[in-house]
């Protein structure tokens, strides 16, 4: 089928071109993979781009003028995202998350989330869709994303003070236009809001109270702050072990300040673990991506930019969905739904990535010259 696709394959990634399976198994949202995990979340990468440059994710050595991000014409349209993203549900999908890069850059984001808020699980629910942003663009985009359809928001934000939070962007980007866009956000009825703090050791781990307290007296009990783990995802982030803070010391911090009890678990599959402020002050989250490993439940999928799907936030190759979207079968006629979805199906069933989990056991497969995904370029 090789010679039938068109030719904007880039090699940024390995990918191979899925099988698709001569008579395809109907979807039947009931799909496991290899572990015996269900697919449920699916996170679409709309962009590469970011005006921002954090050390962590895409720092700016690397990611300067002479980078060369994705061709226009490599990228999904909007039509091909939703077609993936109706193919997903088909299989179990529940929730979507935009993310990218900074996907607020994405031109007319709002008219893909009204496409998506289309969709509807085979029981006929609404799904769960979201997106996380580094807040730049949400002052002026809040009320638009909420009109087209979008329940909540996730918002990207390290620390309280301006001076560290310019560092960590390092674009002398000012903390307040952040905070005004969660207010944005909270004024639109975006809900819940999230706000994401990664904690870096050294750089930014004096700001989590500060952070907490203002959070607690500015937004109130709705708005849920959740401490995440620097990872060592992609390989240009010079990550080290020592710049882990380990959730269980944030939580320690913060209930010296603030006491904390525990919460139960929202659903399985869910990443943080939930802790509420006992004075009613609302609730917080930490998730600890390095120090407990959740493979076990990890239902989630990734799609990248140019639509390749990975497995695993730590893999090195994707499967490129692209070319059957864009391709055509044998007979020289585009695949059908049927035969993207059985494709699909083989993909997850095959599945058996458990990154987190092999490293906190020392088992973490060595790159063998494969360069790892970015975050990026792959989203959170
Ligand atoms: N630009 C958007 C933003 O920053 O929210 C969306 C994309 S960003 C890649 C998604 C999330 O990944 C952000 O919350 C970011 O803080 C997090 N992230 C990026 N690099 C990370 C790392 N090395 N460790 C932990 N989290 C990371
Ligand atoms: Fe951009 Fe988000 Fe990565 Fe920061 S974490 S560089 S805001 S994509
Ligand atoms: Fe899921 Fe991979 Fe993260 Fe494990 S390491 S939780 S399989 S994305």
């Amino acid at each position: 089928m090789g010679e039938n696709i068109i030719p904007l394959v880039d090699h940024r990634y390995a990918a191979s071109v899925p099988a698709v399976p001569e008579v395809p198994a109907p979807a039947t949202g009931l799909l496991s993979d290899r572990l015996g995990r269900p697919l449920r979340d699916l996170r679409i990468s709309v962009t590469d781009r970011c005006n921002f440059r954090c050390s962590y994710c895409m720092p700016k050595e690397v990611f300067d003028k002479d980078y060369k991000f994705l061709p226009q014409a490599s990228l999904l349209s909007f039509e091909e995202i939703t077609r993936a993203a109706r193919l997903f549900v088909a299989h179990g999908v529940q929730k979507l998350r935009l993310t990218g890069g900074e996907p607020l850059l994405r031109k007319h984001i709002e008219v893909l989330v009204g496409m998506l808020s289309t969709l509807r699980t085979p029981q006929g629910e609404p799904l769960d869709i979201t997106l996380t942003t580094n807040g730049s663009l949400l002052e002026r985009k809040a009320q638009a994303l909420k009109a087209a359809g979008l329940a909540r928001v996730t918002v990207s934000l390290d620390a309280l003070d301006d001076g560290i939070f310019r560092r960590m962007n390092d674009v002398d980007f000012p903390v307040a236009d952040v905070l005004r866009g969660i207010e944005a956000a909270q004024r639109a009825g975006l809900a819940p809001i999230k706000i994401n703090m990664v904690v870096k050791r050294g750089t930014n781990d004096h700001e989590i109270v500060p952070l907490a307290r203002h959070v607690r007296e500015r937004f109130g009990p709705g708005v849920i702050l959740r401490f995440i783990e620097y990872m060592d995802v992609g390989s240009t982030n010079g990550w080290r072990m020592d710049e882990v803070l380990p959730s269980a010391e944030v939580v320690a911090r913060l209930g010296a300040a603030f006491p904390l009890e525990p919460m139960d678990p929202n659903d399985a599959g869910e990443t943080a673990e939930r802790w509420r402020y006992r004075d009613g002050g609302g609730e917080i989250g930490v998730i600890s991506s390095v120090t407990q490993a959740f493979c076990s439940d990890c239902n989630r999928a990734r799609l990248s930019t140019e639509g390749k799907i990975f497995l695993c936030l730590f893999a090195s190759r994707g499967h490129d969905l692209r070319a059957l979207l864009r391709g055509t079968g044998p007979q020289g006629a585009p695949y059908s739904d049927e035969e993207i979805a059985g494709a699909l199906g083989l993909i997850w069933r095959d599945r058996d990535d458990r990154y987190s989990e092999l490293r906190s056991r020392e088992m973490a497969p060595v790159a063998s010259g494969e360069r790892r995904v970015e975050m990026h370029y792959i989203g959170g």
